[in-house]
């Protein structure tokens, strides 16, 4: 029989929203214990990375870790890391692990997003096959990432644009399928990914859309992708980056209300009083609208909120999203979130923007080399400012738009 220790306050997962959570708890004068429960064998790190300079090779590893291994000992956090937990039994407030049963007084579930595999019926278990999620992902996917080899990317989101911008520029051949009519479909408007694309073809990518996967071939290891519409295109390797599912198995065996991921009221706290959640795997409220919000940024705020909610802030979640991409030399950041989206105003100012509204009401702003826009854009957002579609359009400089 494991035995029982005492956790303190204890966090579920060892990413981005548990490190800024347990930071956050210490920084904010707790001093009791706290342990984070992780499932990978690894200290906190960035997962942004994974997809852009890390998988280039320009960044390491003590880079990629979100703090050095002496702050977590010098906060007596208690890392049991490789240690995933199998089941929380919430009467007793326990998470157990196969090592130890761990009593929690309050208890966070950060425990993120698994990537959608394909499945073995499609050759979904072919060797060369990868995701990208974790370092270990990383680990198994660099050393094929050599010149002259033939990358097949599936999915035309973040993952899969960033991955084939990193393959071309080590020197792989790439083509890139993305099922539906486009690419960026469900996270941008049209004219961005007509400006992503275009950047990808003019380094050489081949993408090709609205055609889909009909399956992955090979003896053991990959060697062609069959499209349905009948091309076979041959390959080394493919990386699968069709989207994620979040990681809700503990809490709903747990019995906590699910909705798209783990239902938070608007503090972070789940259906059960000592249970809270943030990240990727928490469902939060977003301008009214139900819905977990996949980024980093959601990942570190969410985080540190829930750790003063721990102690009795009682304040109330307001996301302010923003992301970023990394592809070729370019940067295309994005602030604000574009759901209902009505119309969209493309500027050429200082580089390439591109602003949504709802009605006349600016929600979001996806700006391509562009940081002037992008800070002018979150500043707006951010304010909530009632700037017009005709002000942006008739804009010849952006910083005007701050002084109106
Ligand atoms: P994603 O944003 O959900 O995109 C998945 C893409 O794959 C979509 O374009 C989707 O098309 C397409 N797709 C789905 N099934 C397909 C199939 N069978 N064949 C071909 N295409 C298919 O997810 P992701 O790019 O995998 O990223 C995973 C997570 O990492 C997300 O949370 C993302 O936000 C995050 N991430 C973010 C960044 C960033 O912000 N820079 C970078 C990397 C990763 P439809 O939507 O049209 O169906």
């Amino acid at each position: 029989m494991p035995e029982i220790v005492n956790g303190g306050i204890v966090i579920v997962g060892g990413g981005q929203a548990a490190a800024s959570m347990a930071a956050k708890l210490r920084a904010e004068g707790y001093d009791g214990a706290l342990t984070i429960i992780g499932e990978e064998p690894v200290a906190p790190y960035q997962r942004p990375p994974l997809s852009k300079a890390y998988l280039l090779g320009e960044m390491p590893l003590e880079r990629l870790t979100l703090r050095a291994p002496a702050y977590w000992a010098e906060q007596n956090v208690t890392l049991r890391l490789g240690e995933p937990a199998l089941r929380i039994d919430p009467a007793a407030r326990v998470v157990h692990t196969a090592k130890a049963g761990i009593r929690y007084d309050q208890l966070a579930l950060c425990t993120g997003a698994d990537p959608k595999r394909l499945p073995a019926a499609l050759g979904g278990d072919l060797g060369n096959v990868f995701t990208i999620r974790t370092l270990a992902d990383i680990e198994a996917l660099q050393p094929q990432m050599a010149a002259g080899k033939r990358l097949v990317v599936i999915g035309g989101g973040y993952i899969g644009l960033e991955a084939a911008a990193v393959a071309r520029k080590l020197g792989l051949d790439v083509v890139l399928v993305q099922a539906s009519e486009r690419i960026l479909r469900r996270v941008a408007c049209r004219e961005t990914a007509d400006a992503v694309r275009a950047l990808h073809q003019a380094q050489g990518v081949t993408i090709r859309e609205g055609t889909g996967l009909r399956t992955l071939r090979g003896e053991g290891v990959v060697d062609s992708v069959e499209l349905v519409d009948g091309t076979v295109l041959p390959a080394d390797l493919v990386v699968v980056g069709i989207g994620v599912t979040p990681s809700v198995r503990l809490a709903e065996e747990a019995g906590l209300v699910l909705g798209d991921g783990i239902v938070t009221d608007a503090q972070g706290r789940t259906s059960d009083p000592h249970i809270w959640s943030a990240g990727d795997c928490a469902e939060i409220d977003l301008h009214g609208a139900r819905m977990r919000l996949e980024s980093v940024g959601n990942a570190i705020d969410m985080g540190e909120l829930v750790a003063r909610n721990m102690l009795g802030a009682a304040e109330t979640y307001q996301p302010k999203p923003w992301f970023w991409s990394d592809m070729f030399a370019s940067k295309l950041q994005i602030a604000g979130w574009n759901g209902g989206y009505t119309r969209v105003i493309a500027k050429d100012v200082d580089g390439e923007s591109f602003w949504y509204f709802r009605e006349d009401h600016l929600i979001a702003v996806d700006a391509l080399d562009a940081p002037r826009a992008y800070m002018v854009g979150k500043r707006l957002i951010e304010a909530g400012s009632d700037v017009t579609p005709v002000e942006i359009e008739a804009a010849a400089d952006l910083k005007s738009l701050m002084r109106r």
